[in-house]
């Protein structure tokens, strides 16, 4: 027998129709790319979004055609999003900070038709644009004032564009489990993997994101994404904020420490989130300014391991809750988040800060479990270590076009390529990705822990450990650092700091100091790059 509720397909044109419905002047505010401060309510984006979805109509878009946006946050990126999925198309962001030739395998893999971009990227794209033969036209995100001359195809600015849109379009009523988003993982190994979310993927997941626990996200949030749209489906935020009534406030091509602390002040945000590199620059310049947060209550880290240093600064120096995260874009991208259960409610100090340091619990529409190499389920007891493995409704079933073949386990579980433990409380602590893991003489060494405890030295900005060829052992951790700006450390120093904190054997064997460590395009560290920039570094005495 059925039941008897009405059949209300999870479109992600019904998120924009709410906010335009509940929320009409509650603030989309943006740093434009032109400069100034611009500001639309949810109902004006709305009608802009629907003469964007019946421009894309007139130009012969049809259902499950790829439109690639190569753009910051902006109110207009932010549009034309829902421009795209309400007729039917498919968003395809793309990560500028790829290298040009990356760029182009995924816009010709992906066979976007248009592609809409910033100004900032106009440049780039001339350069590129012989490489892309399936793109029919550029949409560059400006108004005829700004438009600069340029010879890409059929380039148009964007309010011209949608100004012969129609406001009266029809959203189109596509199925619920159409193609909607598009968003490549990074590809650190082989080529990039196209993740292809659906409308219900993506409102499901944005539900799941708006709960206390997870992004915390009401009418009378004021939330800040520094993480960009192009990143991992903008950790829903593109849909959560809108969904739930939140003004979203964008912060455009700036995203530098002082940039973002001046757009957290002036608008009064309450949660932010960003990735570990963004928050570091914040508090340095916090730290050199003498600042402090007048509203800021929430902030969410994802993306690498928050450094413990850094969840204590927020939380102890200036009364930032952490919410630590753990996702990947295969995930749409949250997989978990560090709120505190009731069971661990009285926690205090260090302690409580061992359990903000694990990446948190997975919520309602993730299914996680930690296996061994057969698939066979490991104990949750914190201590023991397996492949991480999820399933969800939010959670990619293959890649775009078939790459990479099945991805899914006996049990229907994705393997996330993590290793983790996971307590008796649920709580998920990645000890490494199963590459970087350092192998010491059959045993497992963190390379996450050892970063973790070399910046919270006071003289270390950043550190990675990689593990490097060692005739006994086979491989040994050699630890890399930045000293924080004006400062010098030595290698005895920091060695010195760390023993008596880790078990002996995990001590790294040596420390070399450098000027800057190499971040992927989503501002991680590059551990490919640096290995190969240690190839031919030996550890002393071997
Ligand atoms: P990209 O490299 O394009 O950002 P993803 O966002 O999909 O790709 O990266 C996902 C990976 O990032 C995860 O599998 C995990 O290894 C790592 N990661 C994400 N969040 C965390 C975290 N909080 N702690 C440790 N690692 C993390």
């Amino acid at each position: 027998m059925l039941g008897l509720m009405q059949n209300w397909p999870l479109l992600i044109h019904k998120i924009i129709d709410h906010a335009a419905s509940q929320h009409p002047d509650r603030e989309v505010v943006s740093r434009s790319v032109e400069g100034p401060i611009h500001r639309i309510g949810y109902r004006d984006v709305r009608r802009r979004a629907l003469r964007c979805a019946s421009r894309l109509v007139k130009d012969g878009i049809k259902p499950g055609d790829r439109v690639a946006t190569l753009a910051w946050n902006t109110w207009r990126h932010l549009e034309s999003w829902y421009g795209i999925t309400g007729m039917g198309a498919v968003y395809h962001t793309i990560n500028p900070r790829l290298f040009p030739d990356q760029i182009a395998w995924i816009a010709n893999h992906a066979g976007d038709r248009i592609l809409m971009t910033d100004l900032t990227f106009v440049p780039l794209l001339e350069a590129l644009a012989d490489k892309l033969p399936t793109i029919e036209r550029y949409v560059i995100f400006t108004d005829d004032a700004h438009m600069p001359p340029t010879k890409l195809k059929n380039a148009v600015s964007y309010e011209s564009w949608i100004a012969e849109g129609d406001e009266d379009f029809r959203w189109a009523e596509v199925d619920e489990n159409a193609a909607a988003g598009l968003c490549y993982t990074s590809g650190t190994t082989g080529n990039p993997k196209g993740v292809l979310y659906s409308h219900r993927s993506n409102v499901l997941h944005s539900m799941a994101m708006c709960s206390p626990d997870c992004l915390g996200l009401g009418a009378r949030t004021t939330i800040l994404p520094v993480v960009p749209l192009f990143h991992a489906n903008s950790w829903s935020i593109a849909f959560s904020a809108p969904m739930s009534g939140a003004k979203l406030v964008m912060p455009g091509a700036r995203l530098d420490g002082a940039s973002v602390y001046e757009l957290l002040e002036s608008e009064q945000v309450t949660v932010t989130a960003g990735v570990p590199t963004v928050w570091m620059m914040l508090l340095q310049h916090m730290e050199k300014e003498g600042r402090r947060f007048s509203s800021l209550k929430r902030a969410v880290v994802g993306g690498s391991a928050a450094p413990r240093a850094m969840i204590e600064t927020f939380e102890s120096v200036y009364g930032v809750e952490i919410f630590h995260a753990w996702g990947m874009t295969e995930m749409s991208p949250v997989g978990s988040i560090g709120s505190i259960k009731p069971a661990l409610g009285d926690l205090k100090g260090a302690a409580l800060f061992d359990v903000k340091q694990k990446q948190g619990f997975a919520p309602f529409t993730v299914e996680m479990r930690i296996d061994d190499d057969e698939g066979n389920p490991k104990p949750w007891d914190g201590k023991t270590f397996g492949r991480l493995k999820v399933k969800g409704p939010a959670v990619a079933a293959g890649y775009f076009k078939g790459e990479g073949g099945n991805i899914l386990d006996a049990n229907g579980f994705f393997d996330t390529g993590d290793i983790a433990t996971i307590d008796e409380h649920g709580f998920m602590q990645i000890t490494d990705r199963a590459k970087d893991v350092i192998k010491s003489g059959g045993e497992w060494i963190s390379s996450i822990d050892l970063e973790n405890l070399a910046v919270a030295h006071p003289d270390v900005a950043e550190a990675a450990v990689i593990g490097v060829f060692h005739p006994k052992w086979d491989e040994r951790p050699l630890l890399i650092v930045v000293p924080k700006e004006g400062r010098e450390c030595t290698a005895k120093d920091i060695l010195t700091f760390m023993e008596g904190r880790i078990a002996k054997w995990w001590l790294p064997d040596d420390v070399q100091v450098v000027k800057e460590i190499p971040h992927t395009a989503t501002g991680k560290i590059n551990k490919l790059k640096l290995r190969e920039a240690f190839k031919i570094y030996r550890l002393p005495n071997t």
